[in-house]
């Protein structure tokens, strides 16, 4: 399997709430994008793992990715244990992302900021010869950063990209957790996620990235690595 762009997260609507644009934008242009749930999401309020397991298939096929996988971690308990770390080092040999999305760990849930460190260590321990799993050593060009909730009051954004097209397909892929998001027939108890806000705010969001690059829907980006121009003319015609 040889990837273009692999989205990491801890678990399984996380992809979709926070790059679900980015990866249809780039399965669009016919690039070959992918997503790993770290866990099951089985400690989540609402929802059975079953329940999640058939979400993330719908979502998977709305977003176009090539493969999702879920390396099954616990669930509250990611980057716990450093098995955790060569499965993930596995999982990324195995994909062969020249780009690997990772939340941001300025996080609320411990699982996002574990997640973060995990991901980013795999990457760098991925290109070294003498850990051996079973796929060769392979490194990711680049690790991007996604945005989970804190981050957006925190930091700003490395770069924004103009996901205008793909916002309401976005939108589609995330009402496919439909344990997760508001249900009014739903009879489990509420979360953050399941207020019937929630959606809109995650627009709102999208909304205030585009209006700061001029289009209608924009997601947030950060990479700690400063950005390189060659042609500033051509760039910024
Ligand atoms: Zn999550």
């Amino acid at each position: 399997m040889k990837l273009d762009l692999l989205a990491i997260a801890p678990h399984p609507d996380d992809v979709e709430l926070h790059c679900g644009g980015l990866l249809l934008k780039m399965a669009d242009q016919g690039y070959k994008t992918g997503i790993v749930d770290l866990s099951r999401g089985e400690m989540g309020t609402r929802g059975t793992v079953a329940d999640r397991n058939n979400e993330a298939d719908l979502a998977a096929k709305i977003l176009q990715t090539e493969v999702r996988l879920n390396l099954d971690l616990p669930d509250s308990q990611i980057g716990w244990d450093h098995k955790h770390t060569l499965d993930v080092v596995e999982v990324i040999r195995r994909c062969q992302p020249d780009l690997l999305l990772i939340p941001h760990e300025t996080a609320r849930h411990p699982d996002h900021r574990n997640a973060s460190t995990l991901a980013w260590d795999s990457a760098f321990l991925a290109g070294l010869e003498k850990i051996t799993t079973h796929h060769p050593a392979f490194r990711p060009k680049q690790i991007i950063f996604y945005y989970t909730h804190y981050t957006y009051r925190d930091i700003g954004p490395s770069f924004i990209v103009d996901i205008s097209l793909y916002f309401d397909r976005k939108q589609k892929a995330l009402k496919a957790f439909k344990s997760q998001f508001y249900d009014p027939e739903s009879t489990e108890p509420e979360t953050f996620i399941s207020r019937p806000e929630f959606l809109d705010e995650i627009e709102a969001q999208n909304r205030y990235y585009g209006s700061l690059i001029g289009v209608k829907h924009g997601e947030p980006y950060i990479i700690r690595e400063h950005l390189a121009i060659d042609d500033p003319v051509a760039y910024f015609k």
